[in-house]
């Protein structure tokens, strides 16, 4: 079977399992998800899927702070964001979480829907934000791992290319863009050799200490092999 759909499968089997709701006692899906993992291991691609299947809103907090940097008029954060993320760096933990706060709390859609949260959290102090937050609507109940050996994930990031108009993402090897397409690719600028090394070593600083603070916290973490 495809790796994508083999792990979309295993992923949905996991988030069906959900649990019990307060008020009638009858288990529900979980809708309040993290989705979490190194860069490049596919987490986009999932992430789609699980919206479509089960009607979550999708929050990137890469995405967030894109929109930001890229705005025509960039804001204070939107150029503080561009400097930060091509050099593969960390947004302060306070900004983060207060954006993620705040888009959660106002987001009446998201509220009522659920959601998919994508690249949040990146440290330990992060997880514990949404872990103590007393609004049930702003903390996970679940958490969704994504994994792929180092290699492969260099292999992906330092192929992978999108279509500016549509969002999709190609690779020359894996899903080369057809080449009617070729004057309308772009590349992430954080998707270089230096800042992927520094994206990947600031995942294996902080996973241990964020997947340990959600077992404590009682949230359970699904982890999914998403290697060939
Ligand atoms: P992503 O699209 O999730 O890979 O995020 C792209 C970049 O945005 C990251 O490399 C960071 O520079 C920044 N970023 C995204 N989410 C966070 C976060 N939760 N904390 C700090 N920086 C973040």
């Amino acid at each position: 079977m495809h790796r994508v759909m083999r792990v979309f499968l295993a992923i949905c089997v996991a988030l069906a399992a959900g649990k019990e709701s307060e008020g009638d006692g009858e288990t529900k899906p979980y809708r309040q998800i993290l989705l979490f993992g190194p860069p490049a291991v596919g987490k986009g691609t999932q992430a789609k899927k699980i919206v479509e299947r089960y009607g979550v809103c999708h929050i990137s907090t890469g995405d967030m702070l894109r929109a930001e940097a890229n705005a025509a008029k960039p804001s204070p954060i939107g150029k503080r964001a561009k400097a930060v993320m091509a050099r593969g760096g960390l947004l302060p933990d306070d900004l983060m979480i207060r954006m993620v706060k705040k888009r959660l709390r106002k987001d009446k859609a998201c509220r009522k829907k659920g959601w998919l949260l994508d690249g949040f959290p990146r440290t330990r102090l992060q997880a514990e934000a949404l872990l103590t937050e007393r609004r049930a609507s702003l903390r996970p109940d679940a958490v969704v791992l994504i994994e792929r050996p180092d290699e492969l994930v260099k292999e992906f990031a330092l192929g992978r290319c999108t279509d500016a108009r549509t969002g999709q993402t190609y690779h020359p090897v894996y899903a080369p863009p057809p080449e009617e397409l070729y004057d309308q690719l772009v590349w992430r600028v954080d998707d270089t050799y230096e800042a992927l090394e520094r994206r990947l070593a600031d995942h294996k600083a902080s996973i241990d200490g964020i997947i340990a603070a959600f077992e404590a916290g009682g949230v359970p973490v699904r982890r999914f092999d998403n290697a060939r």
